[in-house]
């Protein structure tokens, strides 16, 4: 009964709670195995951060290796995970992921418009790790998407105004080292298409539309109706009105993360996480929906972390808004530095694992030394290459301090002059006899992809800051969405504290506790288990 007495109430086979790449995954493996499905999504917008992202899908031993050549299988993928787990991985969890993602996939591409390819060389994240893929084959591009044929859904999708015509493997962040010309880009355009996680979720969407399913937006999820046979509905904020909706086989939590909720953020998290970067209507409804009906929880800590830049005054979707710092620190004439002017990673190193370097602790100054920290690279790097958006050569925005000397630069970062002069200087030295002996940079096959691909070998990552005027960019500690949540057992059934699991309830993508624990295998390597966990969770629910 809702305030003005009204008893407003749905019922179908399978309520879906989330429109990202896991929702709608979950909502399409429902309605093709019969059921009938609703699916519902708190935003005025379809898609989450899935919308936002590059679309990569990291699937390990998928259908395209073997006319690429590539050569992969169930046991390296497992040794690969295992060999990163650090006692955090379930061993059954992961191998679902790795024996189920790559049918997953292959459906998806029987059952919507999307279709995937290869993106070549882009190596795995640890490539040098057993069943590690230093020459990649897991990372997976999709399509073009021609975003029209959604017709009025086309403006309904997260992100479909800063749409682009192009691939992520046609840009530097696939290792394209030549963009599509103009003409091409321009017949695109007229077209509508676009790539990416915007064409993905598109695609998805695209999917589900054709079954006859339209996504309810503006409909927050709100509280699971919790019987004593388990989870029966959930009721559903809709124009500030709760509706009753009845699943007779089952509800599948599909909200993302919590990276949005501060306070959540505290509880849960192992170290500072100052700048989520991706939908900020995650705000980990799920969680909190599971954790009233009693779910066990897995994989709290952690998130999908990322370094990030945040510029005064900037705001997307409403919200404070964030810029990735991805090939910044992997190109030559660059390096890191923490608040004492000291390197402390690998800079080339992968965003997430650069989690673990911001959440090193000083138990003595009883602090996180490294985190913010600071980018620091010369005047030929500004030249050649794009900074947080600032494209290469461009004017010297306000958010970036410069100074012909390095200790004047020290000075305007708070930083002592002496240490990073210090600090640069070996660097240099190091740099221009082609090692770096303190973190290794440039050893990874991964460090040199994401560098210079224009130039080979090591000094595609590591070259001398040698050349005035210096620059400095303050960089946080940031997140593509955290992915602990309830747990789920192999089917995606989300298991009960009090033993077995809660009949009726579902989970995947980033609502759910990640399937490969804190490892982000390679790129793509969280839309790939959302998509999988998904077609699992939908597949289950509607079998019931
Ligand atoms: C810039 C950027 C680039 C990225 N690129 C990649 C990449 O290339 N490859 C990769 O693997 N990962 C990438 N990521 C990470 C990836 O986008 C996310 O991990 C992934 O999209 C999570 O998918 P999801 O379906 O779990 O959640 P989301 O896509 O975030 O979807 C969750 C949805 O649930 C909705 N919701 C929340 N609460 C409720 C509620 N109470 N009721 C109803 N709906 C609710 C939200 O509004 C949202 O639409 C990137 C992230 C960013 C920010």
């Amino acid at each position: 009964m809702n305030k003005g007495g009204i008893f407003l109430s749905e019922e179908c086979d399978v309520v879906v709670l989330g429109t990202g790449v896991a929702g709608l995954t979950a909502a399409l493996a429902a309605a093709h195995s019969g059921s009938s499905v609703r699916i519902y999504e708190k935003s005025s917008l379809i898609g989450g951060t899935s919308a936002m992202s590059g679309g990569i899908i990291w699937m390990p031993n998928n259908h395209l290796q073997e006319f690429a050549g590539v050569d992969d299988s169930r046991e390296k993928a497992l040794a690969y995970l295992e060999s990163l787990s650090l006692g955090q991985i379930d061993s059954d969890m992961a191998s679902t992921f790795v024996d189920k993602g790559p049918e997953m996939l292959q459906w998806i591409e029987k059952v919507t418009p999307c279709s995937f390819h290869i993106i070549d060389n882009y190596p795995d994240y640890h490539p040098e790790h057993p069943g590690g893929l230093p020459q990649g084959g897991r990372s997976l591009d999709n399509g073009l998407f021609a975003l029209p044929e959604l017709g009025e859904w086309a403006t309904k999708i997260r992100n479909h105004e800063r749409g682009n015509p192009v691939m992520l493997t046609e840009t530097p962040l696939g290792g394209a080292t030549v963009t599509p010309d103009r003409t091409v880009l321009g017949e695109r355009s007229d077209k509508g298409q676009i790539g990416m996680g915007l064409a993905l979720v598109a695609g998805l969407l695209s999917g589900l539309l054709d079954m006859g399913i339209e996504p309810q937006t503006q409909s927050q999820a709100s509280q699971l109706i919790n019987t004593s046979e388990g989870v029966t509905g959930v009721t559903v904020m809709q124009g500030g009105k709760p509706i009753d909706v009845k699943a007779r086989k089952g509800v599948i939590i599909a909200t993302g993360g919590f990276e949005w909720n501060s306070e959540l953020v505290r509880t849960f998290l192992r170290g500072p996480m100052t700048a989520p970067a991706g939908s900020p209507e995650n705000t980990g409804d799920g969680l909190q929906m599971a954790m009233e009906v009693g779910a066990k929880l897995g994989n709290m800590r952690n998130a999908w972390w990322v370094p990030v830049v945040r510029i005064p005054g900037e705001e997307l979707f409403g919200h404070p808004s964030v810029r990735l710092i991805l090939l910044e620190r992997t190109r030559p004439h660059s390096i890191m530095v923490n608040k004492y002017g000291k390197r402390f990673t690998n800079e080339a190193g992968n965003y997430n694992a650069m989690g673990g370097a911001f959440h090193a602790f000083d138990p003595h100054k009883f602090e996180y030394p490294n985190e913010p920290c600071w980018l620091i690279f010369d005047h030929r790097h500004k030249l050649d290459y794009e900074v947080a958006g600032c494209r290469a050569g461009e004017q010297t925005p306000e958010w970036m301090f410069s100074d012909n000397s390095i200790e004047g630069l020290a000075l305007q970062i708070g930083v002592e002059g002496a240490t990073l002069r210090e600090t640069l200087t070996r660097f240099n030295r190091h740099a221009a006899e082609g090692s770096d002996p303190d973190f290794h940079r440039g050893e990874s096959a991964y460090d040199t992809f994401n560098g210079d691909q224009s130039i080979e070998g090591i000094q595609a990552t590591l070259q001398p800051l040698d050349t005035a005027p210096f620059y400095a960019v303050r960089i946080e500690s940031g997140s593509l969405g955290t992915n602990g949540g309830p747990k789920t057992d192999v089917s995606g059934r989300v298991l009960s504290l009090a033993g077995g699991v809660i009949p009726g309830l579902y989970a995947a993508g980033n609502a759910m506790a990640a399937p490969t624990g804190m490892v982000y295998g390679g790129a793509g390597g969280t839309l790939g288990p959302a998509m999988t966990f998904g077609y699992i969770a939908g597949m289950t629910a509607a079998s019931q």
